[in-house]
């Protein structure tokens, strides 16, 4: 099969196209025949070697496709059901293993690319809003980097709780996407300051909570734009890691909350996984959620997709079609 394999870690250059045997399912494990594979950040990190694994490595954890064999001991799923995961062992390929605990039915009525383009940021979106700071009516949001993959998204789940959205863009174009997503107000933090704007806006109080994935250029003006105990949920790393931070600033910044939450400790549990990803491919079915797909490209072309990616040019997502 053909599949991306990473020898060193570096530059875009170090993803090259390999021929590898398909593998083998093992107890729990399903292999999946690739229709559509997720582009996400996390993968330009263990690229860059921000995070660490072992290699070689081929990356990606998103894909969805159909079942082509089972592991021994694995029920619920037949050859040819269509399914989708975030905790796909190599993503960037024809084939790959998924534990079967971690693999979902893709509902009737969904393609498998908008499944592909659906789960890691749909479900990193819903944890977000409904467990890491469950937001209610009434709630105001600051949500940064509005217009892209997970802000598109979270912008569109967010409103529809009731919550008030404020977001921060690059350019006008992106400002205007993030207002069909529902934003009431976009800041254009390149050119205004966002929390002299989100002051301006909330009338000096501040908002409830800051979903901020941009990290080091936001970090700082990200706490100073909350209310007194309000939270801030560092949830990426976009423009760079958050250097090192005393926490008696939350004491004197107004009792706040920090925290840096990950996906894999909202969908551990089946049940968890099940209620995310129900939720989230139902409403892409049904179209009350709108998934934005920028580009798909060849296996061949991810590192394209991700120079894209990490180039801050992208709005939505980036799939990669075996
Ligand atoms: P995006 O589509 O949001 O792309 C990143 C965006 O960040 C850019 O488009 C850009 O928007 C903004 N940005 C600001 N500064 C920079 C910079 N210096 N370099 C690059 N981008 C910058 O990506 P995703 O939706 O895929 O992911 C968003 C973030 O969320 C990532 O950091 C990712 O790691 C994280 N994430 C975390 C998860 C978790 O569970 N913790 C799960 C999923 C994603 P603009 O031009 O408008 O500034």
């Amino acid at each position: 099969m053909k599949a991306i394999q990473i020898h060193s870690t570096g530059g875009p250059e170090v993803l090259q196209l390999a021929d590898l045997p398909i593998p083998q399912p093992g107890p729990s494990q399903v292999l999946i025949r690739i229709e559509a594979t997720g582009v996400n950040f996390i993968e330009i990190y263990f690229r860059k070697g921000v995070y660490k694994t072992s290699l070689p490595m081929t990356p990606g954890s998103e894909a969805a496709g159909t079942v082509e064999e089972l592991g021994p001991g694995v029920t619920g799923f037949a050859a040819g059901d269509a399914v989708a995961s975030t905790s796909v062992i190599g993503s960037y390929a024809e084939y790959a293993l998924v534990p079967a605990a971690q693999l979902v039915k893709v509902p009737d009525g969904l393609s498998l690319e908008c499944a592909a383009a659906a789960m890691l940021q749909g479900m990193t979106a819903h944890y977000l809003a409904y467990s890491t700071f469950p937001l209610k009516k009434g709630d105001t949001a600051l949500v940064h980097a509005g217009a892209g993959g997970v802000g598109l998204l979270l912008t569109q789940i967010a409103t529809a709780q009731g919550a008030r959205v404020i977001t921060t863009v690059s350019t006008k174009a992106k400002a205007g996407l993030s207002r069909e997503a529902g934003a009431s107000d976009v800041i254009l933090y390149e050119n205004q300051d966002f929390e002299v704007e989100v002051k301006r806006l909330t009338e000096g109080k501040g908002v409830d909570v800051v979903y901020d994935s941009v990290g080091k250029t936001t970090f700082e003006k990200s706490l100073n734009c909350l209310r007194p105990r309000g939270m801030l949920a560092l949830f990426g790393a976009s423009s760079g890691p958050v250097p090192p931070f005393d926490p008696v600033q939350l004491n004197s910044k107004g009792s706040l909350y920090l925290t840096r939450p990950t996906l894999w400790h909202y969908i551990a549990t089946r049940a968890e996984l099940e209620w995310r990803s129900g939720d989230v491919l139902g409403w892409a079915a049904k179209g009350e959620l709108k998934l934005r797909t920028e580009h798909t490209y060849p296996l061949a072309d991810a590192a394209q997709a991700q120079i894209d990616l990490e180039s801050r040019k992208t709005t939505g997502k980036i799939l990669l079609v075996p």
